[in-house]
């Protein structure tokens, strides 16, 4: 059957509130932070009517004939409902993300609550939950295809976790509760965003800045400039260094000045940790509502609740799995803090210490030392110094080598589209996605590259602007992206040079836009990342990474972006060699994390024996070789858990790593400089992990991509803790 293509039409239609349009792309240059109170009231209005009829029809339906099973059709009626909400709300949110304001802020959380309600009052309609439970009990759902099948498993099974079983007060305080737990993790978003944004500490003398790298230098004398010191040069200074990712990790990796890194890593630590931007009562409350809503629900624990979406059959199969990387990585992750206290011992003079006396030379190191010990001493072992291989990876250029690497493993070719939609900032690129072999346009994305500090969310993600449907008219709605990452801008008339890191991190994030772009699913409820259980959704993503280290990849974005000249081949050697270093301290410290969030979402409960800080003590004596300072407050700015979907999630990492690696080691077999083997395989990923996405359970799409059930050996050799066999 042939289907018409359906393109994103540009911003044309004639709307007093661009809000509202209801789909196609954004109009970005239209929408105006006053649009956003009334266009979601009159919007809430609007759907709250079209919601009363599609009941009201099912329900005469019913009436008519008790045996009567609603069809596909009648209950796909609500896709359209929640898809305007999606479109309209999906468009503040990413903007809350990329260009978030004061006055943006208070009319999202104006409105919120109405929202939430107004999710609740679908998700828990009794009269939809009805017919749903008909449909799945009739002749007709063998009918269904499979991936509609578990689009309504799917929405029965929220629907339950909704509380669509509840009623009178249960179902009011369940109701409060979704609320509160909106509200507050929206506070909790913004308490960091603005305790990060609180600090900055201004170095003047060129002592001050000793170690640090030129692109260092560059963006501190920037946002020194942006912040009214308008002489400011990365020569000269003066030089503002501030909590975000970009100058706080180099910073602490590179200041020869120990007391200014432990002051630096003191502020970091201890954001939204007191006054008035304290989450650390939130935590308390979000954690005793989460409580109180699974138990609502019939749950032991809300760790038990979040599962019952996921791919992790229990709390037990996630703690055997973080006891396994544990015992796997706690000896090398001993081994490797002993080896750098002992290179630090021998390299004393590295390092400025203007506190010390003459005791100090015995001070053990301290948290705020590990960053910049542990970079001499990749320096020293690898000669690899993360600022020097810059250059070589401008982005333009590594934009080129992803694209290649897509075009050898999927067969799709991404051409540049700028100009053909809106965007929220100047930076922001836009792309076509379409089949290599015969041109047929297949997806869009946006990027949106740099680090904005002031209106930015830091971290990179992909989230859905399009999702990709079949329309009533046969017609094939074409997915649209966004990939947003938060990497050094350019500076100084200089291309963005990317860190290997940045260069990871942007693979990563087209890793989750492919996986939404390459769906060939035609309901949008299970297409790209939809209905994609949470613990499986990394799978893409993390499986993109593993392409960073891969010759013919690799060649084929670095490039120095002055000089043009390959990457050096031992640069190329030493990047490898470099891979495993510090991987126990690693994996031990993402364990802590994704054990802690379990542990506080499983057994702490509000009131109870053991605070939220003993828990995390606790796991701490586990999961930590150096225990954190006393005053460590990470907690508070522990955005995933507390204002992200990682609540009770944060293991997913793992859990997908050990799918992500053992996707990757299939093309290991089949021998990665065999290019027809490698797309042979490629292909074979994209027509089962990438094009089935959420249509079929992920354990049933990964053994259809590999023929077995995943094994965590591939996770182990990758990371360096079992050696290749
Ligand atoms: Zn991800």
């Amino acid at each position: 059957m042939s289907t018409s293509v359906v393109l994103p039409p540009a911003a044309t239609q004639n709307t007093s509130n661009p809000l509202l349009i209801g789909s196609g792309l954004p109009p970005f240059s239209e929408i105006e932070t006053s649009h956003v109170v009334p266009g979601i009231e009159q919007l809430l209005q609007e759907l709250t009517q079209e919601l009363h009829s599609v009941e009201a029809a099912l329900q005469a339906k019913v009436e008519s004939s008790p045996q009567t099973v609603p069809t596909w059709n009648e209950l796909d009626a609500l896709t359209a409902i929640t898809e305007r909400l999606g479109w309209s709300w999906g468009i503040i949110n990413h903007l809350m993300g990329v260009k978030n304001s004061p006055d943006l802020r208070s009319a999202y959380e104006s409105v919120q609550p109405n929202l939430v309600q107004f999710s609740n009052q679908i998700s828990q309609s009794q009269i939809v939950y009805q017919a749903l439970k008909r449909l799945r009990e009739s002749d007709a759902w063998q009918d269904l295809t499979l991936a509609q099948q578990r689009i309504v498993e799917a929405d029965l099974r929220d629907a339950e976790l909704s509380g669509v079983g509840l009623s009178g007060e249960r179902k009011a305080t369940f109701n409060e509760i979704q609320q509160s737990l909106a509200e507050l993790s929206t506070q909790f978003s913004n308490h960091v965003l603005d305790a990060t944004k609180a600090f900055s500490l201004t170095l003047t003398e060129p002592e001050d800045v000793a170690g640090l790298p030129p692109s260092l230098l560059s963006l501190t004398a920037q946002a020194a400039r942006d912040t009214g010191a308008e002489a400011a040069t990365a020569a000269d200074g003066p030089w503002r260094i501030t909590l975000d990712m970009p100058s706080y990790v180099p910073f602490l990796r590179h200041a020869q000045r120990r007391d200014l890194r432990e002051q630096i890593y003191r502020a970091f630590i201890t954001r939204a940790s007191s006054g008035d931007l304290d989450n650390a009562p939130l935590i308390e409350k979000i954690l005793a509502l989460r409580q109180q809503q699974a138990e609502l629900l019939g749950f032991e624990n809300y760790a038990e609740l979040s599962l019952a979406r996921k791919m992790a059959p229990s709390v037990a199969a996630v703690e055997s799995l973080m006891e396994e990387l544990r015992s796997a990585s706690y000896d090398a992750a001993t081994g490797e803090l002993a080896d750098i206290e002992a290179f630090a011992q021998a390299h004393k003079t590295l390092q400025s210490d203007p506190k010390a006396d003459s005791k100090a030379d015995e001070e053990p190191l301290k948290q705020w030392d590990i960053p910049f010990w542990t970079e001499r001493m990749r320096e020293t072992q690898f000669d690899l110094n993360d600022e020097a291989l810059r250059p070589y990876f401008p982005l333009p250029k590594v934009l080129e080598g992803l694209f290649g690497l897509a075009e050898r493993l999927f067969g799709i070719a991404i051409s540049v589209a700028d100009g053909q939609a809106p965007v929220w900032h100047p930076d922001v690129r836009y792309f076509q996605v379409a089949n290599a072999a015969d041109g047929k346009k297949i997806a869009y994305f946006y990027l949106d590259p740099y680090s904005r500090p002031a209106e930015k969310r830091g971290g990179a993600w992909m989230d859905e602007c399009i999702v990709r449907a079949k329309e009533s008219d046969g017609a094939v709605r074409l997915p649209v992206a966004y990939l947003v990452c938060n990497q050094s801008p350019p500076i100084d008339g200089k291309p963005s040079l990317m860190t290997f890191r940045e260069v990871e991190t942007l693979f990563h994030e087209f890793g989750h836009g492919l996986q939404h772009m390459l769906t060939r699913v035609d309901y949008a409820g299970a297409a790209g990342i939809n209905n994609v259980e949470w613990d499986a959704v990394e799978l893409p993503s993390q499986f993109m990474e593993n392409w960073c280290y891969d010759r013919d990849t690799l060649f084929g974005m670095a490039n120095h972006y002055a000089t043009g000249e390959p990457l050096p081949e031992a640069d190329y050697q030493k990047l490898l060699a470099a891979r495993h270093f510090m991987t126990g301290s690693a994996i031990l410290r993402q364990v802590r994390f994704g054990w802690l969030d379990i542990a506080l979402h499983s057994q702490y409960r509000p009131g109870g024996s053991e605070s939220v800080g003993e828990v995390s003590d606790r796991m701490a004596q586990k999961t930590a070789i150096m225990q954190p300072l006393p005053e460590d407050a990470f907690l508070c700015s522990f955005g995933h858990i507390f204002a992200g979907g990682y609540a009770a999630g944060y293991y997913s990492y793992f859990w997908a790593e050990v799918l992500s690696a053992d996707a990757f080691s299939a093309f290991e077999e089949a021998g990665l400089e065999n290019l027809d083997e490698v797309a042979t395989m490629g292909r074979r990923f994209r027509d089962t992990v990438l094009a089935l996405g959420g249509s079929r359970h992920p354990m049933e799409v990964f053994k259809t991509f590999r023929g077995r059930a995943p094994s965590t050996q591939a996770l182990l050799r990758h990371r360096g803790l079992v050696s290749a066999a």
